[in-house]
């Protein structure tokens, strides 16, 4: 790196990364410019905010730090090993639909991965066009939710307007989208990006390697937004996020109205399964609890093999 060639330090915003070769946009805005890294650099992602030079040719620049992250989203490779895949998010939309009906318990498994990812959770119930007329228990359920203090926003991608909630929600945000298959992220992808050419252009060096769809994330500015307006981080791994590894203590965390339970047991190494004088069981009776979420609870307990 030779003084003169490049310009001033300046903020960035990695916006897609290829192995040492990432593109960076500047706070300033403007399009994204090729850096490749300093060498004593690794490991950044889409998200990550950085500090950068842009070559005095202006086609080229160079990463020279990494800001700390706020928070950062990980996968398992193909080894199983945590990667982290995209960083700085603001939100987790967690996407389920009308059809197929979502379990409270599947609700409840994503709410706590994004819990141990210190992303905040945003519940966006799709294809509400299928909701029958009161709908009363899934309306039941989502209330239950927005009483925890999770957002909750209602879509569909079926009439001209029905994303309106949603970007109400995306502006001002860096945001991601998960969710199990079939539930219409793709669909509102489609509509929240429906600039063709950059959506597919961009997914396709992920989607032609087959395979490897897991790999690179990308970070959209949303149309008619200005960069930092409002975000989207999308691959087609990072949908998948949420059915990965957690641990007890993530798990007990990850239900946030227990908080003001735990350390109330009798027993300081309490398990809350059948212990006497557990709190977090009293406040099940007392109806502080409710008990789908408890009985959520403990089945994802099971479900990580020490039950
Ligand atoms: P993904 O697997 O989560 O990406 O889901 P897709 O976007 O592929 O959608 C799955 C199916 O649901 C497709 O047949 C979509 O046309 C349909 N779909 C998506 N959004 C809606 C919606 O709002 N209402 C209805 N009725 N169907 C939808
Ligand atoms: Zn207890």
């Amino acid at each position: 790196l030779t003084a003169g060639e490049y310009g001033p330090e300046q903020g960035g915003r990695v916006v897609a990364h290829f192995g040492r070769t990432l593109d960076v946009r500047a706070d300033q805005g403007g399009d994204a410019v090729r850096c490749h890294l300093r060498a004593n650099l690794e490991g950044l992602v889409t998200g990550d905010r950085v500090i950068w030079r842009a070559a005095h040719d202006a086609n080229d620049g160079v990463v020279v730090a990494r800001v700390e992250r706020d928070n950062v989203l990980e996968r398992p490779d193909a080894r199983g090993q945590l990667k982290p895949v995209a960083a700085n998010i603001d939100q987790l939309l967690i996407v389920f639909a009308v059809e197929p009906a979502p379990h409270a318990n599947l609700i409840d498994r994503y709410l706590v991965a994004a819990e141990a990812t210190g992303i905040a959770p945003v519940l966006v119930l799709n294809k509400t066009d299928l909701l029958p007329e009161h709908g009363g228990e899934l309306r039941d359920l989502l209330g239950r939710y927005e009483g925890l203090g999770y957002p909750v926003v209602t879509t569909t991608t079926a009439r001209e307007g029905g994303l309106a909630a949603l970007h109400a929600r995306l502006a001002g945000r860096t945001s991601v989208l998960v969710g199990q298959s079939g539930v219409g992220k793709s669909s509102l992808i489609e509509r929240l990006l429906p600039d063709e050419e950059l959506r597919i252009g961009a997914l396709s060096k992920d989607t032609r390697k087959g395979t490897h769809t897991t790999t690179t994330a990308r970070l959209y500015v949303l149309p008619g937004l200005a960069s930092g307006e409002g975000e989207l981080i999308d691959s087609p791994g990072i949908r998948e996020f949420g059915l990965g590894h957690l641990d007890e203590q993530q798990v007990t965390a990850g239900f946030i109205e227990f908080r003001e339970w735990l350390g109330h047991c009798r027993f300081r190494d309490c398990r809350h399964r059948h212990e006497p004088g557990c709190a977090l069981l009293a406040a099940v009776e007392r109806g502080d609890i409710h008990p789908q979420r408890f009985t959520s609870y403990q089945r994802i307990l099971e479900s990580l093999g020490d039950a």
